[in-house]
């Protein structure tokens, strides 16, 4: 008979932009290439908590102090180099319960973990339920360098790095090398389909269609010296001999709503639009010719596909560092800090220097990896052919893992 749907659990979390980015790139693919063949299910399971831990942190240290005890007994010797970690155990509670109610409710065949905090819990629950073998857990990496070594976990079937660095540091921490796999960071198909053209797109998003575009973000919550970068463009972009502006200027704020009524309510000496958060990005990166961005490693991997040249303004200390030097060595951008620096640049590369945005634009293209989700659809259905015709799974509600913990 027919083979039966596969489900796909893929955990995520809606901080940021990126995560969440990441998990519809792969749904996507999935949808792509396989059709019916794989349902998937893209679970946020920290949405309860919004704004945590940073506000929470004195019930957070309360709730390591009671529950550390308990999961150094319940976890003792299951993955040691885990268990000092505490802290960490004690954060991983919390979403303990989130985890197992979407295992119940999707009963997935195959997990994929697009976060950094989600391999630990939900592996656990599988081995706690006894389908470790049964279930597909994979990893996918969505820090390009400088990544957190929560991301690495030994048990996984596969784990997928965006660079060769990323797995260079997986392969220290005690992944085989036929865990790992190198494809790059999964962004939207529909960058790699964007069939219009500039000119047919700025139309369709009612920009000017003779000035050069520069495009100012800062990731899916609008972080970064967005209003002082765009108010030194307004500057920068006008020439005041000629009374006319050499730019326009397209802002997307993403959820920060006070940033986009502020820039809506000032005036404006060069073409302007101030957008909220956006779906179609890349019709927005597609239509401009630079881009101005906090260093996050989704924005940067969809402007490099969109050969944007990028000016890097920003960057979350952590993860976000090791970004800017892979944009600005491989000559795809540069970086500062400076709204003043950044106006100035983006005003020559619209004049006296358009040679450089396009050697930049250029080095962006080669750097790009547009087929990376394809990539990891694709080697993960190889894993679930190997495992042959799927049977049911049995998950049942155990009395209760979670309970036990939260
Ligand atoms: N993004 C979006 N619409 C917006 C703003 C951002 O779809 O209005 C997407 C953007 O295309 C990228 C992600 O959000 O895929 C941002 O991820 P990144 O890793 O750059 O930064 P984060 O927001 O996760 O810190």
């Amino acid at each position: 008979g027919a083979e039966r749907t596969k489900n796909v659990l893929i955990l995520m979390s809606d901080t940021g932009g990126g995560h969440r980015a990441s998990a519809e790139a792969i749904r996507d693919a999935f949808q792509l290439e396989y059709g019916d063949e794989y349902r998937i299910f893209v679970k946020d399971v920290w949405k309860e908590y919004t704004g945590w831990p940073l506000n929470d942190m004195e019930n957070q240290y309360k709730f390591m102090v009671k529950h550390v005890q308990l999961w150094k007994v319940a976890f003792h010797g299951t993955s040691p180099k885990w268990i000092h970690s505490a802290y960490l155990a004690a954060i991983a509670a919390f979403y303990a319960k989130e985890v197992e109610a979407g295992l119940m409710e999707y009963k997935p065949d195959i997990i994929i973990s697009v976060h950094p905090l989600m391999q630990h819990i939900p592996l656990w629950v599988l081995r706690w339920q006894g389908l470790q073998k049964k279930v597909i857990f994979v990893t996918v990496i969505t820090d390009i360098n400088t990544c957190h070594r929560t991301w690495f976990h030994p048990s996984v079937n596969r784990l997928y790095c965006p660079s060769e660095a990323v797995a260079k540091r997986a392969s220290i921490d005690g992944l085989e090398e036929s865990q790992i796999r190198v494809c790059g960071l999964p962004i939207r198909p529909s960058f790699v389909q964007a069939v219009l053209s500039k000119d047919d797109l700025r139309v369709e998003l009612e920009m000017n269609l003779n000035l050069p575009a520069v495009l100012l973000m800062g990731g899916g919550e609008g972080m970064g010296p967005v209003r002082k970068t765009a108010e030194a463009l307004g500057e920068s972009l006008y020439d005041k001999e000629l009374e006319k502006p050499i730019g326009q200027l397209i802002i997307i704020c993403g959820r920060n709503e006070a940033l986009t009524s502020i820039l809506k309510s000032l005036e404006w000496k060069i073409p302007i639009k101030v957008r909220g958060f956006e779906k179609q990005m890349e019709k927005w990166m597609g239509a401009c010719d630079c881009i101005i961005t906090k260093a996050g490693p989704g924005t940067i991997a969809e402007a490099l596909i969109s050969g944007l040249p990028i000016i890097l303004n920003d960057y979350i200390p952590g993860q976000e560092k090791g970004n800017v030097p892979y944009v600005v060595d491989n000559g795809a951008g540069v970086f500062t800090r400076s709204p003043n620096e950044t106006a100035r640049l983006v005003a020559e590369w619209f004049s006296t220097k358009t040679d450089e945005l396009k050697r930049m634009s250029e080095n962006a293209l080669k750097l790009a990896q547009p087929n990376a989700v394809f990539d990891i659809v694709k080697d993960i259905h190889e894993l679930a052919c190997q495992r042959g015709p799927l049977t049911n799974i049995p998950y049942v509600m155990t009395s209760s893992f979670a309970s036990l913990i939260c």
